[in-house]
């Protein structure tokens, strides 16, 4: 598996720090949920790692495997096996879902060792019938019109086909009905294997109800400032943040 490993990042939007140096290390093989109040950094964490380009590093690192995330272009990242679900993913017109799919895969692989067509075809059959997506939906433009849950179920389409190293998904659950809940959660846990590795971002304890992650930390002002097992989103779902604060002699 991949090792992605991220060390006292710094970012700064429009002149302001949002993050104040970030640990993180997750390895393939592993699930590990970030959690924490509204407006902590959760999201800039993500965006900084993929390269918004609104987010600027200050210091800190971020490695895939030893190499250097910052310094790769941002397709370089996807390339380079990171991949990212956005809070509010961005629609592309004229684009089919399929075609963008496979123009994916495919700009993953060396040239002249392109996905055959029919095993494209196959394996987006099996992820649609177990992600229980209508099949007309491959052939609608990207997100053009979706629902917010079928955004969702679409992102995870994307996990499922593309198979990447390592995966964040930032607050995949928001807006999801039940039953959208668990095809979702269903999805992310059929990925589990030593090849891929996944950071969960996540508000509410209620998509680690589905998805037990192997470890939980927590963000408060731009920082990681604890970390433990599953046990530690249950008492976040219970108490709340306020004990943590005290705990750390944490101000608002
Ligand atoms: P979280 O995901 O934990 O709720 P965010 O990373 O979205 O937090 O936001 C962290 C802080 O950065 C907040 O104070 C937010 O207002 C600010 N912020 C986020 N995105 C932007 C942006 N595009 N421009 C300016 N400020 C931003
Ligand atoms: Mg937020
Ligand atoms: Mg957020």
């Amino acid at each position: 598996g991949s090792t992605l490993e991220i060390k006292d990042l710094h970012v700064e939007i429009e002149g302001n720090e949002i993050l104040k140096g970030v640990n993180l290390t997750i390895k393939g093989g592993e699930f590990h949920a970030v959690m924490g109040p509204n407006g902590t950094g959760k999201s800039t964490l993500a965006s900084a790692i993929m390269g918004h380009p609104k987010f600027e590093v200050t210091k800190g690192s971020v490695h895939l495997d030893g190499e250097d995330v910052l310094e790769m272009e941002v397709d370089e990242r996807a390339k380079a096996g990171l991949f990212l679900a956005m809070q509010y993913p961005s629609e592309i017109s004229g684009v089919t879902n399929s075609d963008f799919l496979r123009s994916s895969i495919n700009a993953k692989r060396e040239e002249g060792n392109e996905i055959p067509l029919m095993q494209f075809i196959k394996t987006m059959d099996e992820n649609l019938d177990f992600l229980d997506i209508d099949k007309d939906m491959a052939q609608r433009y990207l997100n053009d019109g979706f629902s917010g849950g079928e955004k969702k179920r679409n992102e995870i389409l994307q996990l499922m086909m593309l198979e990447p190293a390592i995966a964040i998904l930032d607050e995949i659950d928001s807006g999801l009905d039940i039953d959208a809940l668990k095809v979702v959660s269903e999805g992310i846990n059929k990925m589990r294997s030593e090849n891929f590795g996944c950071l969960i971002i996540t508000h509410y304890q209620r998509l680690l109800n589905y998805i037990t992650p192997d470890h939980v930390h927590v963000m408060m002002q731009g920082r990681v400032v604890k970390s433990g097992g599953p046990e530690l989103a249950q008492r976040l779902e219970s108490e709340g943040y306020e004990w943590i604060k005290e705990e750390l002699g944490i101000e608002d």
